[in-house]
C-alpha cells in the first residue's frame, strides 16, 4: 500500500506566487524520499502541505489511503522535525518529547514507556530533565527527533534538519539517520540541499526547480555515479 500520495498539488501563495506546480509523486511505504532543489523551488512548501502546516491550493493529498486536504495536522499520521528544533524553552527535555502525547491524551504510563526508550535510541537519557538551553545543538536536535519518534507517525517529515550542525556533526548525525531508519522501518520525507545526505539517504530523490518537479529517480541515477 502506497503511504503518500501527491496528485497534481498545487500551491499559491497570495494572487500570484506559484510555489509548486502539478506535483504528481506516491511515496512507497518505507520509502526514504529525498526532495532537492535550489533554495525557493518549493520544497519545504510542499513537505509543509503534507504535513498539514500548509494549505493545499489545488489537487489531491493521500496519506495511507484517506484523503487529507481538509485534515488537521494533529490528525494526520505523520510528525515532522524542523531546521530550527522548534523546542519549547520552558520545558524539560522530556516534557518536549511527551507533549504531543498529553495533548493526544496517551496514558501516563504508556507517555514514560515510550519518551524513555525514544531518549534510550537518541542517546540522551542523561539529559531528560534539562531545559533546550542547557544542550548543544547535536543534543537538541536529538530531542526534536526524539519528539517525532515517541508520535511513532506513519510518516516522518525531516526539513533541513542537519543544516544547522557543524560539519563534523552533521556527519555522525547523518549516520544515526540511517540507523534510525533501519531501526523504525517507516516512511521518511525528507527535504535537503546537501548532495551528500540527499545520496547517502534516499532511496528516490526528487529534483525541484521552480515550483516544478524535474527529475525523479534513484541517487544513482540522479547524480549520475557508477
Ligand atoms: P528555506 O529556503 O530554508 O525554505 P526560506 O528562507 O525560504 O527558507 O523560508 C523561511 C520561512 O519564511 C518559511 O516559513 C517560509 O514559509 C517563509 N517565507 C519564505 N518566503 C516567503 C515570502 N516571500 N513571504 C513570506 N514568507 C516567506
Ligand atoms: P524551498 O524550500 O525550496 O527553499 P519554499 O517552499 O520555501 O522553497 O518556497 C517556494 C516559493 O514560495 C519561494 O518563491 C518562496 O519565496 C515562496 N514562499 C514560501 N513561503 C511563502 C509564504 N509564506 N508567503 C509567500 N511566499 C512564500
Amino acid at each position: 500500500m502506497a503511504k503518500v500520495i501527491l496528485k497534481n498539488i498545487g500551491k499559491i501563495y497570495g494572487k500570484n506566487v506559484e510555489a509548486v506546480k502539478n506535483f504528481n509523486l506516491t511515496i512507497e511505504d518505507k520509502e526514504f524520499v529525498v526532495f532537492v532543489g535550489p533554495s525557493g523551488c518549493g520544497k519545504s512548501t510542499t513537505l509543509r502541505m503534507i504535513a498539514g502546516l500548509e494549505e493545499i491550493s489545488s489537487g489531491e493529498l493521500y496519506i495511507g489511503d484517506k484523503l487529507v486536504n481538509d485534515v488537521q495536522p494533529m490528525d494526520r499520521d505523520i510528525a515532522m522535525v524542523f531546521q530550527n528544533y522548534a523546542l519549547y524553552p520552558h520545558m524539560s527535555v522530556f516534557d518536549n518529547m511527551a507533549f504531543a502525547l498529553t495533548l493526544r491524551k496517551v496514558p501516563k504510563d504508556e507517555i514514560k514507556r515510550r519518551v524513555l526508550q525514544a531518549a534510550e535510541i537518541l542517546d540522551i537519557t542523561e539529559y531528560l530533565e534539562r531545559k533546550p538551553k542547557e544542550l548543544s545543538g547535536g543534543q537538541r536536535q536529538r530531542v526534536a527527533i526524539g519528539r517525532a519518534i515517541v508520535r511513532e507517525p506513519q510518516v516522518f517529515l525531516m526539513d533541513e534538519p542537519l543544516s544547522n550542525l557543524d560539519a563534523k556533526l552533521r556527519n555522525s548525525m547523518r549516520a544515526e539517520l540511517i540507523s534510525l531508519r533501519k531501526r523504525l522501518n517507516t516512511t521518511f520525507v525528507y527535504v535537503t540541499h546537501d548532495q551528500t545526505e540527499a545520496m547517502t539517504l534516499g532511496d528516490r530523490i526528487v529534483v525541484m526547480k521552480d515550483g516544478l518537479i524535474q527529475q525523479i529517480g534513484t541517487p544513482q541515477e540522479v547524480f549520475n555515479f557508477p
